[in-house]
């Protein structure tokens, strides 16, 4: 039996980049990734001949710098081109919220809809900043053992207090806001256009089944608040290529430090011996060996199809019942012939090389979150939009364009419906809605590819469809992700360890998951004696 020091099962992002820390570490290093191509969530693929989809998430900004510094992924492909503008159209064809790179014309923009709310936005920003760089490091620790006495679990908890109870006072009262607030009550705290508020609010929805007055999205929007592109804070960035780029350049430095990469290799099971891990075996029944094997898929596959039956404490995984997958998103690709043009902004401008959000008003985004509730797809749903091809012409042949479309809502369970009789009517309800803005748009499309929540379970492994491998609400975050006795990459079984999306600190492509997983790997076989070298 061919064995490695450590397998990788899953070459999505976080797959990649634990692939990547254990290799440069001096170990020999296996990925195992189920589908032909890598990248998972973060995948492109030609799905119709000429045009390249950024297939599941599109959008970056969580990526953690020093895994693009330490892996030294620009060397490896990576490159990542600002995006200048958030974009909201208005469904009277005249008006649109517009905030762009330009301070001054961000201000002029959002000052035609209140000129309170132009003024406070730099100041909102400023204090977004501030609360961020104190949640950042968060992201890069171990979460403390609640249940420990040890001294250094103590330790961390109280330099986390220390850094809570240091803070000033205004400053404080607005993380804990944040952490228990809807994401419309928190920002009506600073804005007054309701125009504004709307746009704003999208960003804690994302990914969750919760609408924009539900407590606990105000936290999600800080989560898509905390990244950075070249140092800029809370921007967010278009990768060349596509998402896969991102994943490709991870994958190409991961292999320059001599890690090994299978693709189409699924791994069916791991191989136990008592409570110690052993290695694997894959799909096609062959045996590899490992000393430790990390585990990049959700925590529902890892745990409840991974891990052989009887194997574990049945009372832990009766808590993984109750952690929250229920995906509330769906995607919609488009090939089209032409630009998309909008009523309220004709011709090529910023606004189509940004991010454009159909979120018109709070109550449609209500309303829509109110189809989902019970068990219907949003006939009118919150749509983000972006079109790659107008900064990166690489993914569409010459005068075409990629137009890619998130989706919400879409929930996994429909009420008395299947997705599979579904899925083009709910393709069709999001083409309606971009049309009542794009009055061409239906003429354009040349392809579209309609992903639901059960089309993103079936092919990239991602439970019920949850595009964080579970949820991002307080309650599974932190310490609690996924569950309280297996929230620090390790398990109960011994050389069994957890490094993607749904472990500490959670979803979107950051890497910090498959880092702090390599990291934890590591720590524990420097005590050992590597087997395989
Ligand atoms: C529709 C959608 C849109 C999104 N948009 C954005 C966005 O714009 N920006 C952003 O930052 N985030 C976005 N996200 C979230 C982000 O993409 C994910 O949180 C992140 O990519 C997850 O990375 P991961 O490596 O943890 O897991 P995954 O990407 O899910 O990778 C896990 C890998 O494991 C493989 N696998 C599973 N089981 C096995 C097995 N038994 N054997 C071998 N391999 C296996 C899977 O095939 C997959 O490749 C989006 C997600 C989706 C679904």
């Amino acid at each position: 039996m061919k064995t490695y020091d450590a397998i990788i099962v899953g070459g999505g992002h976080n797959g990649l980049v634990a692939a990547g820390y254990l290799a440069r570490a001096g170990l020999k290093v296996l990925v195992c990734e189920k589908r032909y191509v890598l990248g998972g969530c973060s995948a492109t693929e030609e799905i119709y001949p000429g045009f390249k989809f950024s297939v599941c998430s599109y959008v970056v900004s969580l990526l953690r710098p020093e895994i693009i510094r330490d892996l030294e992924l620009p060397r490896h492909g990576l490159e990542i081109l600002p995006l200048p503008s958030t974009f909201c159209p208005q469904p009277d064809g005249k008006r649109s919220i517009l905030r762009t790179d330009d301070s001054m014309e961000s201000y002029r923009n959002v000052a035609q809809f209140s000129r309170r709310d132009a003024e406070v936005l730099p100041r909102f920003a400023r204090q977004m900043t501030r609360i961020c760089r104190f949640v950042k490091p968060i992201l890069s620790m171990v979460p403390p053992d609640m249940d420990s006495w040890n001294p250094n679990e103590l330790l961390k908890l109280l330099e986390l207090g220390r850094g809570f109870r240091t803070m000033d006072p205004e400053l404080r009262y607005d993380v804990i806001k944040l952490f228990t607030m809807s994401a419309v009550d928190y920002l009506e705290d600073w804005f007054e256009s309701p125009e504004l508020i709307a746009s704003m609010s999208v960003s804690g929805i994302i990914g969750t089944f919760l609408g924009v007055r539900s407590p606990g999205t105000a936290y999600v929007l800080l989560h898509h608040y905390m990244g950075e592109i070249d140092g800029v804070f809370r921007a967010w960035g278009l990768p060349v290529g596509g998402t896969g780029g991102i994943s490709l350049s991870i994958a190409r430095a991961a292999q320059a430090f001599g890690a090994e990469i299978r693709t189409e290799a699924g791994v069916k099971q791991l191989l136990l011996k008592g409570d110690q891990v052993r290695g694997v075996v894959l799909e096609n029944g062959e045996e590899i060996g490992a000393r430790a094997v990390l585990s990049s898929a959700d925590p529902f596959v890892t745990f409840k199809k991974l891990v052989p039956e009887g194997q574990l404490d049945p009372r832990l995984l009766d808590s993984l019942k109750h952690y929250k997958f229920r995906g509330s998103s769906g995607k919609v690709n488009m090939a089209v012939d032409r630009l998309p043009e909008f009523t309220c902004l004709p011709g090529m401008g910023k606004h189509l090389k940004g991010d454009i959000s159909i979120a018109p008003s709070v109550d449609y985004l209500e309303r829509a979150y109110d189809d989902a509730k019970y068990g219907n797809f949003s006939r009118r749903p919150f749509i983000n939009v972006v079109v790659p091809t107008v900064s990166d012409p690489s993914m569409a042949p010459p005068g075409k364009h990629v137009i890619s479309c998130f989706v919400q809502y879409a929930p996994y369970q429909l009420k008395d419906k299947s997705w599979d009789d579904e899925r083009e009517s709910f393709g069709d309800a999001v083409v309606d809605t971009l049309a009542e803005y794009i009055p061409g748009l239906k003429k354009s499309i040349l392809f579209r590819q309609v992903l639901t929540p059960l089309d993103m379970e079936r092919e990239f492994g991602i439970t019920e469809g949850n595009i964080f491998h579970g949820e991002l609400s307080l309650e599974q975050m932190f310490f609690l992700r996924p569950i309280a006795a297996w929230a620090r990459y390790r398990t109960p079984l011994q050389g069994l360890y957890q490094c993607g999306s749904g472990v500490h600190p959670g979803g979107g492509i950051m890497g910090a998951p498959g880092q702090i997983g390599a990291r934890e790997v590591l720590k524990d076989l420097k005590q050992k004696r590597p087997a395989h070298r």
